[in-house]
């Protein structure tokens, strides 16, 4: 370790991580209307590294050596050209400035970068963090001492491909971050425009920022109020969204808002919001919220999963007033008092989010478009909750843009008993799915389940209201019971029982069996799964390394109503061994597989089947 150090503080020239470097020259060269942000990111990060200090001082309070003020300082030097943003908490070794500040760990910068080249003003909305100084910075120097240590350090670039680190003076505890501003940037020198860009952003970070100016005493510039320890009745929507701002690097407003104080066995104060777009880190495998515990508001972490996995994205603070402060991160995990809290919020929000669907329903279907995927995995993980978030999900389906299961049961048709679903990959896919037409002929509507996570909780699922949940794909159709319009009939073409065992014949064990089909009514063929797994879930876990599944021989159903099997049930009953009937069964297993949207498995065989098919019919 003590060698990385020494190589990282030799003062040598080291490159950027690859997509540092990409993300240094979208900032170097572009021109954003929004750079006012860069100044929330460096007091966003200076009140991180005061919060961790103040954490780590409740077990170690020698770390706060002689000096026990937090603070944040802006000071801008007009004759250097030069704005400094300091700030005495927890500081970085030579090797956390050249590991933090010479790579990206966060996964919204690099969603950042994915987008940027369409939409560089997209900025505002990613927060990219400590590289954003250089978007007014032709040159950034950032001085630093650990807590607890006695070297300080310099990290230097100017943003085009190289930094270095060097040993400096033994300076104050913390971190000074050193914007040699650009001529174009010069206005950051501005006391009036320092103010009202704090002011504007960072009105509520904990810790004081103070301005100085000169050889004028510093002056305290922002509220430094914990904003949800305020009455809830006197915090406006526009402090709401600072704050929110704050929390998430985003310039939107929240969706939802849930600011409120829990008495009784337990004291805390709750502010969560529900963010009105997806974060970028959303479908993160880790599936790790970042809402923050406060004991006392005193920052204790925010990675202690107040709320469940598929809350996640839910932003914000719980402040507990009874809660030791001393408790260490493993001891926070299994803590009684946490549980007791993740519960309780846990409920309150699905209350929130119930009242929401009930009061504005444009509000909610807004948030369920943007959260309704994640919220369903907690069908699947949460039996706890299983009926608020049954009564609370949206669907799309046959007949309507959104229902809720309430709305579905009280449209079923006369005799039907089960709630019908279909899964597929897409929208598009789901709609001309042939195994609805069955369905829609004899006007029962059916769910229309379009996300991965869909094809899971269904199975987690067994029943709405009575209403077992069956899969449109599953199985034979048990439609005989539910009236088909006169107009749908259809006689079912004689010699169908000899086409069948043809068409069984040829196709071996490419399929599982072939039958006559009670849910085709204007297709020819379809495949469905005969029991066990759905083919879209098949497909997912196929597709997923160590499921040890893998797509199974489905079976191919037959509408014995359509012309095109009448005639090859008439040909099948004259001449069994009719070398036509070889190539159509291939060609209507290859149309089935094509109408599912999945690829031909032999694309020559295909090619030459359909030549010669259609060779036939025009000799
Ligand atoms: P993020 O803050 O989202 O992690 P940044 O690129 O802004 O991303 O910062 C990278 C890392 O550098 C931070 O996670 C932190 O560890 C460190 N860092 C940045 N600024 C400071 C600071 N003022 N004091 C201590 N550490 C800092």
């Amino acid at each position: 370790m003590a060698k990385a150090a020494k190589t990282t503080a030799s003062g040598k020239p080291q490159a950027f991580q690859a997509e540092v470097a990409k993300l240094l020259q979208l900032m170097v060269h572009s021109v954003y209307s929004d750079r006012d942000v860069f100044l929330r990111e460096l007091i966003s990060n200076a009140s991180d590294a005061l919060d961790k200090l103040r954490y780590e001082a409740i077990a170690a309070p020698a770390l706060l050596e002689q000096e026990p003020a937090l603070t944040i300082t802006l000071t801008p030097d007009k004759a250097a050209g030069t704005l400094t943003v300091t700030d005495t908490g927890i500081g970085m070794s030579a090797s956390e400035l050249s590991d933090n500040l010479g790579t990206i760990a966060k996964s919204g910068t690099q969603a950042f970068m994915a987008q940027a080249k369409e939409a560089p003003s997209l900025i505002g909305q990613f927060g990219v963090g400590f590289y954003s100084a250089f978007i007014v910075a032709s040159r950034v120097d950032v001085i630093s001492r650990k807590a607890g240590s006695d070297d300080s350090h310099v990290w230097s670039s100017d943003g085009l491909g190289t930094f270095t680190v060097a040993p400096a003076a033994r300076g104050p505890r913390g971190t000074s971050i050193v914007l040699h501003l650009k001529d174009d940037a010069l206005e950051f020198l501005e006391g009036w425009k320092i103010e009202s860009v704090v002011r504007a952003y960072s009105d509520h970070v904990a810790h004081p920022i103070l301005l100085k100016e000169g050889d004028t005493e510093a002056r305290q510039i922002n509220r430094a109020n914990a904003i949800w320890t305020r009455p809830k009745a006197e915090v406006t929507a526009e402090e709401h969204k600072e704050f929110f701002g704050h929390l998430t690097h985003s310039y939107s407003d929240p969706a939802l808002t849930l600011h409120y104080r829990a008495e009784g066995r337990h004291e805390y104060t709750v502010l969560l919001y529900v963010p009105g777009e997806r974060p970028f880190d959303l479908y993160d495998p880790a599936r790790q919220g970042h809402q923050k515990l406060y004991v006392k508001r005193v920052f204790i972490a925010d990675d202690v999963a107040l709320l469940p996995p598929y809350l996640r994205f839910v932003r914000g603070v719980i402040d507990s007033a009874d809660m030791p402060l001393n408790l260490s991160r493993e001891m926070l995990q299994n803590n009684p008092e946490v549980a007791a809290i993740r519960k309780a919020v846990t409920n309150r929000v699905l209350a929130e989010l119930k009242k929401l669907s009930e009061s504005d329903a444009a509000k909610f279907a807004a948030v369920w478009d943007t959260f309704g995927p994640v919220i369903k995995e907690g069908l699947y993980e949460d039996m706890e909750r299983r009926e608020p978030l049954l009564e609370l999900a949206r669907f799309r389906t046959t007949t309507r843009e959104a229902a809720t299961l309430k709305d579905y049961v009280a449209g079923l048709r006369e005799n039907q008993t089960a709630i019908y679903y279909l899964t597929a990959e897409d929208a598009a896919k789901a709609k001309a799915s042939p195994q609805l037409e069955g369905y829609r002929a004899r006007g029962i509507e059916v769910l229309l389940l379009t996300d991965p996570v869909d094809s899971f909780w269904v199975q987690m699922v067994p029943e709405f209201e009575g209403k077992p949940l069956r899969s449109v794909t599953l199985g034979a159709a048990d439609l005989d019971l539910i009236p088909l319009p006169e107009t749908e009939k259809a006689a079912e073409a004689p010699g169908l029982a000899a086409l069948l065992a043809v068409l069984k014949a040829s196709l071996g064990d490419r399929v599982r069996d072939v039958r006559a089909s009670k849910r085709l009514q204007d297709s020819a063929v379809c495949l469905v799964n005969e029991g066990g797994l759905d083919r879209t879930l098949e497909k997912y876990l196929s597709r997923q390394k160590d499921s040890g599944v893998s797509v199974s021989a489905p079976v191919l159903e037959v509408n014995g109503a359509h012309p095109l099997i009448a005639a090859l049930a008439r040909r099948a009953e004259g001449d069994a061994k009719a070398p036509l009937l070889q190539d159509a069964a291939l060609l209507l297993l290859d149309q089935a597989h094509v109408l599912e949207g999945e690829p031909l498995a032999d694309p020559q065989g295909f090619g030459r089947r359909l030549a010669s098919v259609m060779e036939r019919a025009l000799g």
